[in-house]
């Protein structure tokens, strides 16, 4: 049975595993005889990284980081502002950012201009979804599992005010929540 709150699943637990699980294998090989820095973002990017790593048939190291966008609730703003830094120095390393979804693209935008700043010498992007015709700066993924239409979506570490992070599966609410 699916939460009641959700009017439709767009993409099942099997179909996000399969893609995950086709993510991980191009990356273990982009990462072949390479020790990246893998950096989630707090808090959407989790079960994505814990099932990405997993899929990645090599050495890495996991950091996190947390960031909030100022102002709007629903669109970031682009001021991001850091909540966690990461614990390692980027320098030098390869960085695979791994990110929910990409939706404007400021906040990993504002990312890279930080990792670029601290002297990264690689950084690659891997996004769960991507919100292509949402972008408002220009910012690709390198690595992108599902093109998502415009629309909410929540579940597998998305939230609608920090509810829903645990649902299996990725799908849209119905209307009335959001009033
Ligand atoms: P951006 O800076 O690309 O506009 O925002 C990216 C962040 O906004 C995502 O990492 C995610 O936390 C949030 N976000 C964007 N679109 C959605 C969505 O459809 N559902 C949820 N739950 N969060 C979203
Ligand atoms: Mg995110
Ligand atoms: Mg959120």
């Amino acid at each position: 049975m699916n939460h009641p709150d959700i009017k439709e699943v767009l993409y099942t637990e099997e179909e996000i595993k399969k893609v995950t699980q086709e993510l991980g294998a191009v990356l273990t090989k982009e990462y072949e005889g390479k020790n990246p820095l893998v950096i989630g973002v707090l808090k959407g990017a989790i079960m994505f990284m814990t099932d990405l790593s997993r899929a990645m048939d090599c050495d890495l190291e996991l950091d996190f980081m947390d960031v909030t966008s100022y102002g709007a609730a629903i669109e970031s703003s682009g001021d991001v502002k850091i909540l966690k830094d990461l614990d390692t120095s980027v320098e030098d390393r390869d960085l695979l950012i791994v990110e929910d979804i990409i939706d404007t693209g400021r906040t990993l935008s504002y990312l890279i201009d930080i990792f670029r700043y601290r002297k990264a010498k690689s950084i690659k992007i891997v996004t769960l979804l991507d919100k292509k015709e949402r972008r408002a700066v220009d910012l690709e993924a390198d690595y992108v599992g599902i093109n998502v239409p415009n629309e909410f979506v929540v579940g597998y570490g998305l939230d609608y005010i920090e509810k829903y992070r645990n649902l299996p599966y990725i799908g849209v609410l119905k209307e009335e929540i959001y009033q």
